[in-house]
């Protein structure tokens, strides 16, 4: 039988890693599927766990005669392992990554590539707070948006391979620029899980401050909000490294509506804070309105 993919390498089998392989199993898409991971307990556990065929800590030799690579550790290790792996790719390899970040990856990715190889920038719109490649699963990009982020250098045979590649796991495919991409995000992912980490900071200073317990009143509006602050730190430090410029921006903005919604409550300006609470909301369920046919817009 032909494979689409007759080789696939992952490089980094976690939750990415590791449900993107799945999935395309899942579809008959790949022939073999070589994992590179850091440590060997998580390829023996991939391996267990039936997402890869072999494993390699050596990154060169996991990408050798592989015809699509997967690169999704976290996003500072990205640049590092593509530069390393690179002059072992095997010519006409397709290599796209998974990270959260997308313009210094891209750019420094698509430089580093071989003649004859080529790298598409990918972010899968899909994940959860858990993390490795125990918590993959198959299903993990069903109804789910990834972005590509092709530039000028693109080969479009390569951008559609990758295109038709998530979309067989199950992803509405998009394209947007790199830095358009790390704007976008940044106010729509990257805001939100800075602001659910700072609002657990906050609260666990209080408790300090007072010496009295804050978290056993906690109701779920708590839980709600502040779910995303379970993620893996590595992964969130990483994206703030990597998208400095675009998180500091938000930020700044983020402050000043802060600063204006602390003036209203002193003020005790019960109009302005009706007004605002009302857009806010009709926002929110307009947007998810807007976005019902997709599970993780
Ligand atoms: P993960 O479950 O923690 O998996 C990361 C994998 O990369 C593991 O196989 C790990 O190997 C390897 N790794 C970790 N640090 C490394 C390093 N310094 N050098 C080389 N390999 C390293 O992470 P994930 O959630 O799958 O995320 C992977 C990528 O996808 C990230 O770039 C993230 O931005 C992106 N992403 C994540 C989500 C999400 O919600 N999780 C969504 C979209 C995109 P060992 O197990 O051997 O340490």
């Amino acid at each position: 039988m032909a494979f689409f993919i007759k080789r696939l390498a992952v490089v980094g089998v976690g939750l990415i890693g590791g449900s993107f392989a799945q999935a395309l199993r899942e579809q008959d898409l790949v022939g073999e599927v070589v994992g590179v991971a850091r440590s060997q307990k998580t390829l023996d556990k991939a391996r267990e766990l039936g997402v890869i065929d072999r494993g390699t800590l050596d990154v060169q030799q996991g990408v050798i005669g592989a015809n699509f690579v997967l690169v999704a550790p976290p996003v500072c290790a990205i640049v590092p392992m593509v530069q390393q792996f690179a002059p072992a790719l095997t010519r006409g390899a397709v290599v796209t990554d998974a990270g959260s970040v997308k313009s210094s990856i891209v750019h420094a990715c698509e430089q580093a590539m071989p003649d004859g190889c080529y790298f598409i920038g990918s972010h899968p719109i899909a994940g959860r707070e858990r993390s490795g490649v125990e918590a993959a699963f198959p299903a993990l990009f069903q109804g789910s948006r990834t972005i590509l982020t092709p530039t000028p250098r693109t080969a479009p045979a390569a951008l559609e391979m990758v295109r038709v590649v998530w979309e067989a796991c199950g992803s509405q495919v998009e394209t947007m620029a790199a830095d358009h991409h790390d704007r976008v995000l940044a106010a729509t992912s990257h805001l939100p899980h800075l602001m659910a980490y700072n609002v657990v900071k906050t609260l666990s200073d209080l408790e300090q401050d007072i010496q009295a317990e804050v978290f056993r009143y906690a109701a779920s509006g708590f839980r709600d909000f502040t779910r995303i602050a379970s993620s893996d730190p590595t992964m969130w430090r990483d994206i703030c490294l990597e998208n400095r410029d675009a998180i500091s921006e938000i930020l700044q903005r983020f402050r000043r509506d802060l600063d204006e919604l602390l003036a209203l409550v002193s003020q005790g300006d019960a109009t302005a804070l009706h007004a605002m609470f009302s857009r806010s909301r009709d926002t929110r369920e307009r947007v998810l309105r807007e976005n019902k046919v997709l599970r993780n817009p």
